[in-house]
């Protein structure tokens, strides 16, 4: 089994990949269930900007920690804005974006802080973790469609490359739920932006329906940015979930549009 969802005692329901969590790291996906936000937003949304009362996210988010065994002191949020920013966290960046104002755009956060828990949000766009377990270190990063054309999980390898020394050959990653092909129909702008950016290889990724329309496989895409940046393929798992194909179970944004709650991929050091 290379993901499997998790019940917690609170009614969490969890997904995680094999090979994240071990003796020094931790990790999870999340899904809708197991909150408190009531209403549209019933019930584990983590989005702090979805017009959800703050003390439900606070509570969502200790949840979580508490299944994970580590300190929402140590949570570390991301700010996505569709680019490639990759941020180098620090213990300074303790509680930045849960508790403590936030101070920087990242699509990706890398750490070797243990205790840190770096948090990317998604609700259709691909999350993926990352976890070197021989120079101990973390990543997330987060791609849409404009993220993946600029290679930003390659870019988020080659960070713990040059900052921590990773081989890219030791790293485990996971491409988290996401949206699937068939539920993310485009026009040629975004196969083109593949193509501009990360050469034919992605075009493999790509289904030409006709009519100037085609089907895109961003976890696909991503696969081949990280086996381009030197990651083992057979160190990379991908979630077969959907988030656009199961809206019961998480948040889409095709499917429910902007009133909707967001779900996270989360990754620490053991503390
Ligand atoms: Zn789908």
């Amino acid at each position: 089994m290379e993901f499997q969802h998790i019940t917690t005692k609170t009614g969490l329901d969890l997904v995680q990949a094999g090979g994240l969590t071990d003796a020094h790291a931790v990790h999870c996906f999340t899904t809708r269930a197991g909150g408190v936000s009531t209403g549209h937003l019933a019930s584990l949304n983590l989005g702090p900007s979805r017009g959800d009362d703050p003390e439900n996210v606070r509570e969502n988010f200790r949840r979580i920690c508490a299944a994970l065994g580590t300190d929402p002191a140590g949570l570390v949020l991301s700010h996505q804005v569709h680019r490639d920013n990759v941020r180098v966290c620090t213990a300074a960046d303790a509680g930045k974006g849960y508790d403590r104002v936030r101070d920087y755009d990242a699509d990706g956060l890398v750490t070797d802080v243990p205790g840190l828990t770096l948090t990317i949000f998604s609700a259709d766009c691909i999350p993926i973790l990352f976890y070197d377990p021989v120079r101990r270190c973390v990543g997330a990063c987060h791609g849409g469609w404009r993220g993946t054309a600029m290679d930003i999980a390659g870019k988020t390898v080659r960070t713990m490359q040059a900052v921590y020394g990773t081989a890219p050959g030791d790293l485990r990653c996971a491409i988290g739920p996401g949206i699937c092909p068939k539920c993310f129909e485009t026009d040629e702008d975004v196969p083109q932006a593949m193509e501009a950016a990360l050469g034919s290889g992605a075009m493999r990724c790509v289904t030409a329906l006709g009519g100037g329309r085609f089907q895109v496989d961003l976890k696909g895409i991503h696969r081949h940015c990280l086996e381009k940046a030197g990651v083992s393929p057979d160190k990379i798992v991908i979630s077969d979930d959907c988030t656009a194909c199961r809206p019961e179970l998480y948040w889409s944004h095709r499917i429910v549009g902007e009133r909707r709650g967001v779900q996270c991929a989360l990754i620490a050091l053991r503390p």
